[in-house]
């Protein structure tokens, strides 16, 4: 492709609604261009990168076995109404109805269709296990569109979906896809870790999500490098025997009422009291289906609100307000404990395994100390804290690493839920009616662009791995009005395309620096600058994550191109 008949709006200043790297980088090499909110075009270059993407997915997921479909975005209400998820969705769904007044969605996800699908057309155990996948748009009127295509409300998504007789068939289709996904992420040059999830309201009997470390990743987790164990930190367990006892005596003292004027919160405690958090436990009053309950973690501690819904079972959960607070506890916000509190109290193993605790007192402007459990108040003890960093690993007990990730794939174990739901049976070897036992993998491969970007980029731009740049090579003729120089970058251009690669020629009448600039931009793997050697068959290699420009004769630098064979360069 000749650059001056590209269409590739580029921009110079950093638009200000970009708050990332990637998204900022997206738009200045004018890869998107905004429509509305969470809504975007991609233009040619992003285009041919989205494409690659696509080709990656669709590569491994073949050679998994899976079979590529593709289904409709507009969706009937029906199926969707079956499996509750008509309700479910809320307002994150885009609704319509048709000139005869019938329901209709955007999908935002295809479980019920592709669970109907396969209804309709296997029946017997000889037709399973079958995983089917598509590359296809979906919508969610998320609530708050962020990041560009990181968090859209149109994008697109590999969905698959595994269809099995029962769990043992499930686990092996859950295999398969789980090392596909790797595959996938390795090859576009991810750095990434694979991550326990949690699977509470969706049911289903396990779930693994793909993180891309990152600064800006909208997830925490927790993982460790001694024995690889990984998850989102919602999720992440704290066994109870390797949290840490409370420091101090673990004899029993008499408990004990202090006045605390106004001390609302831990640290102003901390202060006041001169001890430390570990010895406290906070006492939280939550409201779980509309009922209150009290939730108790240490001191220096997060409450985790994944963890206790899980334990509750509940479906809604929110912080009371301040006047149930106040109904329960007879005093004002601040001062809850567990002693003589009227509702049922969830405990935190720490708070289990502390002894002479301080804790709110039930009284406004007073805490208790000495508080034990078992002796002073009785509580469900379950692990409802966050892991922190350095906490042991549950799995080897070494030390606990926190980071933030991109979740870019997301894999689950559905079980029964769905083919139960919409009667998507077959029948086994003695003739019984079975539900499929079925599981879904989920790609996003707009947020997997943008979160290659986030790791692959400098100061001048992006810094596109091989397997998915937009165009391999970019020629640059350093002055366009020298003949020499532009007949060698035509030679070389036209034998590197001859030879497969995809290759962009800057025919600009533009400065030399301004041309390298925009090479950087878009971030094309390999420079090569035709300039005053040109007359001696010399040109410049330059890589772009490269320090220093090679001079090689035109016939080395095309067998250096050529000979990229490192691995990234599957396309090459
Ligand atoms: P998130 O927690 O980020 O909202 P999710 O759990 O809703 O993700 P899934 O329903 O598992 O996501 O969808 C599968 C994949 O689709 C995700 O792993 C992610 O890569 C991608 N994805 C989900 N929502 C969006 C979005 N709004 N914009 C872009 N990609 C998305
Ligand atoms: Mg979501």
């Amino acid at each position: 492709m000749y650059f001056s008949k590209m269409f590739l709006p580029t921009l110079r200043e950093v638009p200000a609604e970009a708050e990332i790297i990637s998204h900022k980088l997206m738009l200045r090499a004018g890869l998107i261009r905004k429509l509305a909110s969470g809504i975007y075009s991609f233009l040619p270059l992003g285009l041919r990168v989205l494409k690659k993407i696509e080709q990656v997915v669709r590569e491994e997921m073949d050679s998994a076995g899976a079979q590529e479909l593709l289904m409709p975005a507009l969706l009937p209400a029906e199926s969707f109404r079956e499996s509750g998820r008509w309700e479910v969705f809320g307002p994150e769904m885009f609704r319509l109805k048709d000139r005869n007044d019938r329901e209709f969605c955007l999908g935002p996800t295809h479980e019920e269709i592709f669970t109907g699908t396969v209804k309709s057309s296997l029946r017997s155990y000889r037709s399973l296990p079958v995983i089917l996948y598509q590359i296809q748009t979906k919508y969610r009127d998320e609530i708050r569109p962020r990041f560009g295509v990181m968090r859209s409300r149109e994008f697109i998504m590999k969905d698959a979906y595994s269809f099995d007789r029962d769990e043992a068939g499930l686990d092996d289709s859950y295999m398969k896809m789980e090392k596909a996904y790797r595959k996938i992420f390795d090859r576009l040059g991810l750095d990434y870790k694979v991550v326990e999830a949690d699977s509470g309201a969706m049911g289903g009997s396990g779930s693994q999500e793909f993180m891309v470390i990152s600064e800006i990743g909208e997830d925490g987790i927790a993982y460790c490098e001694a024995c690889g164990y990984g998850a989102n930190e919602e999720k992440a367990s704290c066994s109870p025997k390797n949290t840490i006892h409370s420091v101090g005596s673990m004899d029993e003292s008499m408990i004990e009422k202090i006045h605390t004027p106004n001390i609302h919160t831990i640290t102003e405690l901390t202060e006041f009291l001169g001890c430390d958090a570990v010895k406290m436990a906070k006492t939280l009053i939550y409201k779980a289906d509309g009922k209150l309950v009290a939730a108790m973690v240490r001191g220096d501690r997060e409450l985790n609100e994944v963890k206790l819904k899980n334990v509750l079972e509940c479906t809604e959960l929110e912080m009371a307000d301040a006047e149930s607070v106040r109904s329960v506890t007879n005093a004002e916000v601040g001062f809850a404990g567990p002693v003589g509190l009227k509702i049922r109290i969830i405990a935190d193993h720490e708070v289990a395994q502390g002894r002479n605790l301080i804790v709110g007192a039930n009284e406004t402007d007073h805490h208790l100390l000495n508080v034990n459990i078992g002796r002073d108040f009785d509580a469900e003890v379950h692990d409802i804290r966050f892991i922190a960093a350095g906490d042991a690993c549950p799995c080897c007990g070494k030390s606990i690493i926190l980071a933030r990730g991109i979740e870019v794939g997301h894999i689950f174990k559905l079980g029964t839920k769905y083919s139960s739901a919409l009667a998507c049976n077959y029948s086994d070897e003695e003739g019984n009616e079975r539900p499929m036992v079925m599981g879904s993998y989920g790609i996003g491969i707009n947020r997997t662009m943008a979160a290659v970007i986030e790791q692959h980029h400098d100061e001048n731009g992006i810094i596109w791995p091989m397997e998915i740049a937009p165009y391999h090579v970019i020629i640059v003729p350093v002055n366009v009005l020298d003949e020499k120089v532009m007949k060698i970058a035509e030679v070389m251009y036209q034998r590197l395309t001859d030879a497969g690669l995809e290759v962009i020629l800057d025919d600009r009448n533009e400065r030399a620096g301004v041309k390298f600039m925009d090479a950087d931009l878009i971030g094309i793997p390999i420079r090569i600058n035709v300039g005053r050697k040109a007359a001696e068959g010399i040109v410049e290699y330059k890589p772009r994550g490269g320090k220093e420009a090679l001079d090689l004769t035109v016939e080395e630098a095309i067998e250096k191109i050529m000979s990229k064979g490192d691995g990234s360069s599957h396309s090459l």
